[in-house]
């Protein structure tokens, strides 16, 4: 039986960690303070900003809640920025994406200070990641390093299978797989062969948005699977981008959904923001 990666008890004992760094940074006159910005009335959006204010008063960081109509224009969000880039008393910024579409999404990440982009999706803070330098690093990748770390998966030597290319989890994922020594494959929407691929894997990630496409059909015995999507279900229930139902008895240890990956998402970005203090 397939042993279940708890990213809920592991990003708890993460938060817990970070309490106490907080606590310190506070002995020491040192506030962390993150500014959350949404714009619109996404309904998802609202509940990732709320599960994100919660964690920074559960870890004690101070937030800064920026709820802006949907009509807002994008000048007005770059003024927003650029003043929360200045305010000396704010360590990290956080725009909820995604934007409304008449704001160019990639004009406003390049618009946060990358100093303060605790999200990392900067061009400089992705640069830094490739070229191994520090600097911000993608929550959600970050996350599933942690997650792989604290269950005493080795990646160094291994066979990593990343599905999906995306900016945000597939491309930092593959690269910080990579930084680990694990060998690592990216597969996306026009590689041939996708199970082949999958196949050879002993740690594979989906992160492609469909789902449960993946099957044991794609899974070698062992592996290690860790699963990004998050879908919500006719039936109410969230699943993931693998069918665990299927997959369970073939894989060694895998990611629920939810209870997996997710959580881990916010843990990192309160890693971040403290790290935005640190310097
Ligand atoms: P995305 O849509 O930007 O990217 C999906 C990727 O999958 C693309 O690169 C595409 O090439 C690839 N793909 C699509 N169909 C494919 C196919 N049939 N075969 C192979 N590859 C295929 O999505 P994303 O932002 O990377 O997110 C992926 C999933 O993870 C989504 O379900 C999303 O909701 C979820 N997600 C979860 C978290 C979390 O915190 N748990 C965070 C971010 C994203």
């Amino acid at each position: 039986m397939a042993e279940l990666i708890d990213g809920k008890k592991i990003s708890t004992d993460i938060k817990d960690e970070l309490k106490e760094e907080v606590s310190k940074l506070k002995a020491e006159g040192r506030e962390v303070t993150l500014a959350v910005i949404l714009v619109g009335d996404d309904p998802a959006s609202a509940v990732y900003v709320k599960n994100k204010k919660k964690a920074c008063e559960y870890i004690g960081i101070k937030s800064l809640s920026y709820e802006l109509p949907a009509e807002t224009t994008e000048d007005e969000l770059l003024e927003l920025i650029e003043k929360l880039n200045g305010d000396d008393t704010v360590n990290g910024i956080l725009v909820q994406l995604p934007l409304p579409r008449h704001i160019d999404e990639k004009k406003v990440i390049r618009t946060i200070s990358p100093k303060k982009d605790v999200d990392g999706f900067h061009p400089e803070n992705v640069g830094a990641l490739l070229i191994g330098e520090p600097g911000f690093v993608s929550c959600t990748p970050a996350g599933i390093i942690e997650l792989l770390k604290r269950s005493n998966v080795e990646i160094e030597g291994k066979e990593c299978v990343v599905i999906g290319r995306s900016n945000i989890v597939g491309k930092p994922m593959g690269v910080l797989l990579l930084r680990e020594n694990g060998t690592v494959t990216i597969a996306h929407s026009r590689t041939k062969n996708l199970k082949e691929i999958c196949k050879r894997a002993d740690i594979l990630v989906a992160a492609v948005g469909k789902p449960k496409m993946i099957t044991a059909e794609y899974i070698k015995e062992g592996a290690v699977v860790i699963d990004v999507g998050i879908h919500r279900m006719d039936n109410g229930k969230l699943c993931g981008d693998v069918d665990l139902d299927d997959v369970e008895s073939h894989v060694s240890k895998i990611t629920p959904v939810p209870g997996g990956v997710g959580p881990m998402t916010i843990a990192m970005l309160m890693y971040n923001c403290i790290a935005s203090v640190r310097g």
